[in-house]
């Protein structure tokens, strides 16, 4: 089953008939994406899928409307972040899963922002979960999840030409630009922005290329945790066993403004609906 947005409801329909619809050359298949050749050259068409994995791939489930979730958040983030300069893949969503992006070379390092100490900072440097940063940490991870996407440093980057050092200096500036942004954008709803990761891609033209933002940026992928009462409203619901996750990204949703408040936000599940109805 899965879940789409109308008008503030959710339907749940089968998630074959939304398959069936994708008939397009794939070019690629992620954890939680799939990328399908765009309509134009230069654009590709990017599909969100139901389908969680934490630590590596180690622990794999179903989030049953997570795509739809991620897709309506992701658009709205990405569109705020346009709005204020910074550049990014986004052109359209296209439907409830997917949307329309700029084909673009990703550079292979995740940026983790971090406000926050939590997940494997908290581990590895043995800070208690919640302590605020003195300031703002970016760190990098080597995506490869052979070697399980290892956290690197600038001198890595550097060595193996992963980017150049103004393409680094660009990455830096747009993803403490993010961070302000996003943090506010938060903290207006209630919710404390922890940490995230974000991926940024070449675009290029003719003989030459900028750096913009990719990927998505979604409960998927940060830590948000509510301002009050620090419940967890992100992907760590998933990883830890919390349950509720569909809810958390709702939760997310609704105070974004994306499920219309007096709306009825009710998830309705088709298949129940037409039982009762006895159709
Ligand atoms: O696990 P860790 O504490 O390093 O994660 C930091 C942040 O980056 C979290 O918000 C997590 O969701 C995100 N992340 C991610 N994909 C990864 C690694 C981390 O989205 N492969």
């Amino acid at each position: 089953m899965v879940a789409g947005a109308f008008a503030g409801v959710i339907l749940l329909v089968p998630a074959e008939s939304v398959c069936a619809m994708a008939r397009r050359r794939q070019i690629y298949e992620g954890k939680a994406k799939i990328l399908y050749e765009g309509p134009e050259p230069g654009t590709l068409i990017q599909y969100f899928k139901d389908d969680a994995t934490a630590f590596n791939a180690q622990k794999r489930g179903t989030i049953n409307g997570k795509g739809v979730l991620n897709n309506r958040i992701s658009e709205h983030v990405f569109t705020l972040l346009g709005n204020i300069g910074v550049p990014t893949h986004f052109i359209r969503r296209l439907n409830m899963r997917e949307q329309l992006i700029r084909q673009v070379e990703i550079v292979p390092i995740e940026v983790i922002v971090r406000n926050v100490a939590a997940g494997t900072l908290s581990k590895r440097l043995g800070l208690e979960e919640g302590t605020p940063l003195p300031r703002t940490l970016i760190e990098y991870c080597y995506k490869d999840d052979a070697l399980g996407d290892p956290l690197v440093a600038e001198e890595h980057i550097a060595c193996f030409n992963w980017c150049s050092q103004d393409e680094l200096h660009d990455i830096q500036d747009m993803a403490i630009r993010i961070n302000d942004f996003m943090s506010g954008m938060f903290a207006a709803v209630g919710i404390r922005l922890v940490d995230f990761k974000l991926e940024f891609g070449r675009l290029y033209d003719g003989d030459y290329s900028r750096i913009i933002l990719a990927d998505e940026i979604s409960p998927d992928g940060c830590r948000l945790w509510d301002m009050n009462t620090n419940e967890k409203l992100d992907k760590d619901r998933f990883r830890r066993d919390l349950g509720g996750e569909v809810e958390a990204y709702q939760e997310v949703a609704r105070r974004l403004g994306l499920m219309p408040e007096g709306g009825d936000n009710a998830v309705l599940d088709l298949e129940t609906h037409r039982k009762k109805k006895g159709s």
